[in-house]
């Protein structure tokens, strides 16, 4: 049974000690076998590559969501200067009108322009940051060119200004067409600030180069649009025939922007399924290169003629500035477009973001589950199972453990463990009836020779007995002759009744032994052979006047003969004692029968209280043997 145990010991060892217990036990080489430190290892490493993983993960959605944040701000500035550029070339159309109509103070033209002027204001002050921060500086125009812009502006606005108080048949033509100039040149001037962000825009995200671009040429085929109007504007205003420098720069201008037009148009940021862009594109194919210009080259023909135009800038501005709406929308439309798909892309980074970071932390915590539970629900039931086990190996009961919150597999362990239990706990009883059995003699069912044996030789422990003790050895007298008349049955019934009497005689401590056929042994611990005596002769008289019933209903009453003797258990003195009751047992025989005789004490003869205690009837004629 404890070989069993220890096996099932050792499985669990194998499997689940830690490496600090092997060590401690003298480290023999199971550690490797920890499935607990495994476990441990293998989360790990799970933990670790997950954690890599993830922070490539993160860190790449990091990155793509960081740049998608920084290409929306820097466009949303790239599109602050193109409003601004925008604004600059818009002021240029009330300005003509001032050119083109007599001084007049609080005219619907100049209040016009002084609210262009103040549109196209705004826009300078929003494209200058006046924080000093190297941020500042890397997203904003540099202010010196904003201060060129500032400074044109001024020079070009007085001059019209100035030119806006002559009468108007006094205006001269080269002035006029000086003022007009002197607005195209504020938008030059904003033209390297263009550039500059442009360069920035593509060198932090080289994908923007193509939005970005297709915005500036955007910028320009209105900006383009707006000048070619201008271009011709300072005759008309003056009333005279068109110049050859106006024809070559308005044939110039129209040139660069069908040119302009055509290259927009095979733009792949452009080509896009858009229906909104789609429409306004169609609305400018058809509103300024279809009706805007046609106004134009008509007013070029009559110029190149007579000089009598048949609008004058007025008209002309209120004719024309609204073909170039669609360039405008166009311009708009596609900035927004393209901070609309930026701001998706941001989004998107950051969902990713969101949903990388939030799966990783499901993942760890999952990892971190699965540790608890292990440890929980495995590792600790294991531990628990192996106590149970090395407890039942060690013949120690263990109460069974509460199944509170157990997993299917460990309450099954925990049930083999309880039918391990019972079975070993029938076992022992199956045992331990075996061993009374194997030590009771089966007729009578007092102890048997061999375990009267066994307690008198090696056993010197067994049930309290140690050291010396007395031995009365009874034999039923002329008990051949029972059997003889009333039949073996009777006499096995008379040894029953015997030996029930003679265990209801002795005391609780007193060993009563089958010593062979119907002779009886009765080892009745200590060394006080009186007592012994007395015992035995009280047994003797009360068997005597004993009557027993047996089964043909007869009465019958049997005696015996005793023999005392004290000596001490163990080896071959537990021989000699026996030796020394069977002696006064023969004598009390030879005596007559049905007497009690005793010896003086076997190896302790020298005994002061021993030595006197020999039967006076007669001297020991082998007792005395030591
Ligand atoms: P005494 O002892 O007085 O000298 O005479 P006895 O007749 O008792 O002598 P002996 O020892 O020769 O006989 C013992 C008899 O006991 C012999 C045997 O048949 C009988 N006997 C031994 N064991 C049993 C038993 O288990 N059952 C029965 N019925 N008889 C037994
Ligand atoms: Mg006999
Ligand atoms: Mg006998």
């Amino acid at each position: 049974m404890i070989k069993i145990s220890k096996n099932i010991v050792s499985i669990f060892d194998t499997f689940f000690r830690s490496k600090s217990d092997a060590a401690a036990e003298g480290g023999r080489g199971q550690a490797d076998h920890s499935l607990h430190l495994k476990l441990w290892i293998g989360t790990g490493i799970v933990t670790i590559c997950t954690i890599i993983l993830a922070a490539g993960l993160l860190l790449r959605t990091y990155d793509d969501f960081i740049t998608a944040r920084r290409n929306l701000h820097d466009l949303s500035d790239y599109r602050l200067l193109l409003d601004a550029a925008n604004l600059l070339s818009a002021e240029r159309g009330p300005s003509n009108d001032v050119l083109g109509e007599p001084p007049t103070i609080g005219s619907a033209a100049r209040e016009r322009l002084a609210r262009f002027r103040g549109a196209s204001d705004a826009a300078l002050e929003r494209l200058a940051d006046h924080a000093d921060t190297e941020q500042a500086a890397e997203r904003h125009v540099p202010p010196a060119i904003l201060r060129g812009v500032r400074q044109q502006l001024i020079r070009a606005r007085g001059e019209i200004d100035r030119l806006a108080t002559v009468p108007l048949a006094e205006r001269q033509v080269a002035d006029i067409q000086g003022a007009i100039e002197g607005m195209f040149a504020v938008v030059d001037q904003l033209q390297p600030g263009i550039s500059w962000k442009v360069q920035r825009l593509v060198e932090r995200d080289a994908r923007l180069a193509g939005p970005v671009m297709t915005g500036q040429m955007l910028g320009d085929l209105r900006e383009y649009g707006g000048r070619i109007a201008s271009q011709i504007m300072a005759p008309i205003a003056a009333r005279q025939p068109l110049a050859l420098n106006n024809l070559i720069d308005f044939s110039r201008t129209r040139g660069r922007l069908l040119q302009l037009w055509q290259l927009i148009g095979r733009q792949d940021d452009f080509a896009t399924d858009d229906p909104r862009l789609a429409a306004i594109r169609r609305d400018a194919e058809r509103q300024f290169f279809g009706d805007g210009l046609t106004i134009l080259v008509g007013l070029v023909q009559e110029g190149r003629g007579s000089g009598n135009y048949s609008m004058t800038p007025a008209e002309l501005t209120a004719l024309f500035v609204p073909t170039l709406q669609p360039l405008e929308k166009l311009r708009g439309g596609f900035l927004d477009m393209t901070i609309e798909r930026v701001t998706t892309d941001r989004d998107r980074a950051l969902r990713i973001l969101a949903a990388a970071a939030g799966l990783t932390l499901a993942i760890l915590a999952i990892l971190a589950g699965l540790i608890v539970s292990a440890q929980r629900f495995v590792f600790r039931p294991l531990l628990q199972a192996r106590n149970m086990v090395i407890a039942l190996a060690d013949d120690r009961d263990v109460a069974p453990s509460a199944a509170a919150s157990r997993a299917r597999e460990m309450t099954r362990l925990f049930d083999a463990i309880a039918v391990l239990r019972g079975k070993l706990r029938e076992r022992a009883a199956l045992t331990e009836q075996l061993k009374l059995l194997a030590e009771t003699d089966g007729l009578t069912g007092l102890l048997n020779r061999g375990a009267l044996e066994r307690i008198g030789e090696t056993d010197a422990m067994h049930r309290g007995l140690a050291g010396e003790v007395c031995m009365i050895l009874m034999d039923i007298d002329h008990f051949k002759q029972v059997n003889d008349q009333h039949g073996h049955l009777v006499g096995d019934q008379v040894l029953i009744a015997v030996a029930d009497l003679v265990r209801s005689i002795v005391g609780p401590a007193d060993i009563v032994a089958r010593f062979g056929g119907e002779e009886i042994a009765i080892v009745v611990p200590g060394h006080d052979i009186k007592a012994a005596i007395d015992l035995a002769k009280r047994m003797r008289l009360i068997l005597q006047q004993h009557e027993m019933i047996v089964t043909n209903g007869k009465r019958l009453c049997v005696t015996a003969s005793f023999g005392v003797a004290r000596g001490i258990r163990g080896g071959h003195a537990w021989h000699h004692l026996i030796e020394a009751a069977d002696d006064a047992l023969y004598r009390a025989k030879s005596d007559g029968r049905n007497r009690v005789r005793w010896t003086p004490p076997v190896l302790l003869a020298a005994m002061p209280q021993a030595a006197g205690l020999s039967s006076p009837a007669e001297q020991p004629p082998r007792g005395a043997r030591l």
